[in-house]
This record gives C-alpha cells, structure tokens and sequence, in this order.
C-alpha cells in the first residue's frame, strides 16, 4: 500500500487539527490553510454560515440564532459533525484555490498522544467524510519535532514541548518513538481563563476570552520583563453593569497565569524524571525545544529553563510546527511507514485475518 504512496499527484495534504487552530499542508504549496478551528452556524437551519477567521470574528458577538462552535476540546474531536463540515470546507478550500480537477487527496492528520481508539476512528472517520481518499494518523508530537527538524530516527533523545490551545504534550523521542510522555489540559486557553478570572476577582471586571487573549499576547510574559509592558483592558464592570478600562501591566498578568505556568514547568519536569537517564544525558546536552502557539508566550523558555537547568530553545515558526512535519512525511513515505499509528480500519482488517 505505501509504495505506490504518493507518487503522482501533489494534491496529497497534511492536517493539523488543532484546538485552537487548523492548518493545511499541501505538497509544493506550502501551509495553504491557517485559520482557527471554529464554525459558526444557524440553529435554526442548521446551516454553516462561516469557518476560520470569519466564524471566530463572530465569537461572543452573535444574536440567538447563531452560535460560533469550536468542535476540537483538548486536541480530541468532541463536536464530530461540524469537526467533519470544517474539514471538508478547507479541503475543499484547497481543491476550489488549484483550478484544476483534482483526485480526492491523501492526508496525513496529527492527533495527540493520550487519544483513545474511538476518538482516533474518529478523526479518521471526520476526514473520510470530508473527502479523504486514504488517512494517515501520526503522533503530534512526533510531527512538531519533525517540523522542529529534530534527529527522530537517530538513538538519541529529542524532548519537545507542545503547547497549544487546549493541551500542552510533552514528549521525548528517540529511534523513531515517543519513550515518555505527559499530556495535560493546560495551554493557551487555560491562560485566557486565568486572566479573565483575574480581572473578575481584583477589578469586577467582566473581560470576553477575545480580549483576554489578546491582553496575553501583547503583555504576557512567563518570567519578568527587562522592560515593562502594560495595556488597556476593556470589558464590563459587573456591580454597575457599564462598560470600564482598567491599565494592566506585565506582572499583574503575569501572577494571574502563573499557577498555570507552574503547572506546565512541573509536568516538564515530572517528564524528565521518568526518561531513562541515557536520554535525560541526551537532552541535557540537546536542550529542550518549545512548539505549538504558547511557545510565543514571552519568557516561557527561560522559566522552564531555569527549573530544569537545561538548555531551551523555540522552534521556527511554533505554530507552524506540526503541520510542516506533516509536509515533511508527504516527502518521506518510508518514514511515514515507520511513524504511522496503524489504522482502525487495518485493526479490523488484521483481526479478521488472524481470526480466519
Ligand atoms: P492548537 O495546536 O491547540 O490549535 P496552537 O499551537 O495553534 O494550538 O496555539 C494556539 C495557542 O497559542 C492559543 O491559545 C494562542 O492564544 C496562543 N498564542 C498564539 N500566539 C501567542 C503569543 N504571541 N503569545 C502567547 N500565546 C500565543
Ligand atoms: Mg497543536
């Protein structure tokens, strides 16, 4: 089945569903889809009014008619029917940007390390549904260190850190496999949330995810700044009902995220403790790199240094990782063949014939 793998068309496609954000890889274009996982849709009829940019625009913005879904909670598909519509919005997408007939594509999608055989069915189902010809399934985390051009295959320890929307995944790999691993609900969002609590608890002030995102991303910072940054935050004063803004600065926001912080520092380091030594050695020496969006998070890299006393750098373009190691696999069918998680449809198929 794979060496007649992706020889002829180019119109083959790698997937980074996200929790946060979608992107598309397709062979000799390039990321031709990146755009926030989130539909918005009519209630009444059921019918998608807008996927990416323009539905999250609408987020916290729409009359009772409409509601804005994002289908992926923690890196696993929960909504699976608009998880399927937005797939074949962007799939298509890519078909309608390429003028020319083109075959149904082959994909090579990125799930996280902790799914389940049904949520992986899933995504393979999702996929199928929105015109897939054939799905591959690989490790997130192995994809970010192939996008991160880490040495995978070689005997030597890779650890990459992951941290997106909704899950931060750690991982060490080496010879080509995850060894250990950690996966937890705490990244990006858990961030926003910290930070909208922290405006209703000190400011009564009731702040929108939106805007508490953007606070993050302009003044956030996991350790503190050799210049400091503040910012207006804008949102409703809960006792009077008005609208009011209050200045912020960087260290407000960042005691407001830094139980999360620490949490994601500790869980790096409960990784460490359970990576064989030869690895851990490897590591030391390598260094830890910083993938997904919360890689971008100001100082994030010098607090996890400092708690593990290893070297950390950021990859390239962090939230470009995993979906630029799926275009790296487009390329290598043999690696694929090697990394692929099995099927569910050769589970079934293999079980079959061991029954027969
Ligand atoms: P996912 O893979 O779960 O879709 P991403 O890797 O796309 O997640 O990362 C999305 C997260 O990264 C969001 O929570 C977003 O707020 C965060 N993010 C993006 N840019 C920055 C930045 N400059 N600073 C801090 N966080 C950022
Ligand atoms: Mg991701």
């Amino acid at each position: 089945m794979f060496n007649s793998f992706f020889g002829k068309f180019s119109t083959d496609l790698g997937i980074d569903l996200g929790t946060a954000n979608t992107l598309v890889y397709c062979r000799e274009k390039g990321i031709v889809i990146n755009e926030p996982s989130v539909v918005s849709m009519n209630t009444r009829t059921g019918q998608i009014l807008a996927v990416g940019n323009a539905a999250k625009d609408m987020i916290g913005k729409t009359p009772g008619h409409i509601s804005t879904v994002k289908p992926l909670v923690n890196g696993i598909i929960s909504d699976f029917e608009v998880t399927e519509k937005m797939l074949r919005f962007f799939i298509d997408k890519v078909h309608r940007d390429s003028f020319v007939f083109l075959p149904r594509p082959r994909v090579i999608i990125g799930v996280p390390l902790d799914i389940t055989e049904v949520e992986r069915k899933a995504v393979e189902d999702a996929a199928m549904n929105a015109g897939a010809r054939e799905v591959f399934l690989i490790e997130e985390p192995m994809a970010a260190a192939i996008g991160a051009r880490l040495p995978i295959t070689d005997p030597v320890g890779n650890m990459i850190v992951d941290i997106g929307g909704g899950t931060t995944e750690i991982a060490v790999i080496s010879l080509g496999g995850v060894v250990t691993w950690k996966s937890l609900p705490v990244a990006g969002e858990a961030l926003n949330k910290n930070i909208v609590q922290y405006a209703r608890d000190n400011f009564n002030l009731l702040l929108g995810e939106k805007v508490a995102e953007s606070i993050k991303i302009k003044i956030g910072a996991a350790a503190p700044l050799d210049e400091p940054l503040q910012v207006e935050m804008r949102g409703r004063d809960m006792i009077s009902g008005l609208p009011k803004e209050i200045i912020v600065n960087d260290d407000q926001i960042r005691e407001a995220m830094s139980r999360s912080i620490r949490t994601i520092v500790e869980n790096v380091k409960a990784a460490l403790e359970i990576t064989p030594p030869e690895l851990v050695a490897d590591i030391y020496e390598r260094g830890i790199v910083l993938a997904g969006g919360g890689a971008l998070l100001k100082g994030i890299d010098k607090v996890i240094s400092q708690a593990t006393e290893i070297p950390v750098r950021i990859a390239d373009d962090p939230l470009t990782c995993v979906v630029r190691g799926t275009g790296v696999l487009l390329d290598n069918p043999d690696l694929l063949k090697d990394i692929a998680l099995p099927s569910s449809q050769e589970g079934i198929n293999e079980k079959r014939s061991a029954y027969a």
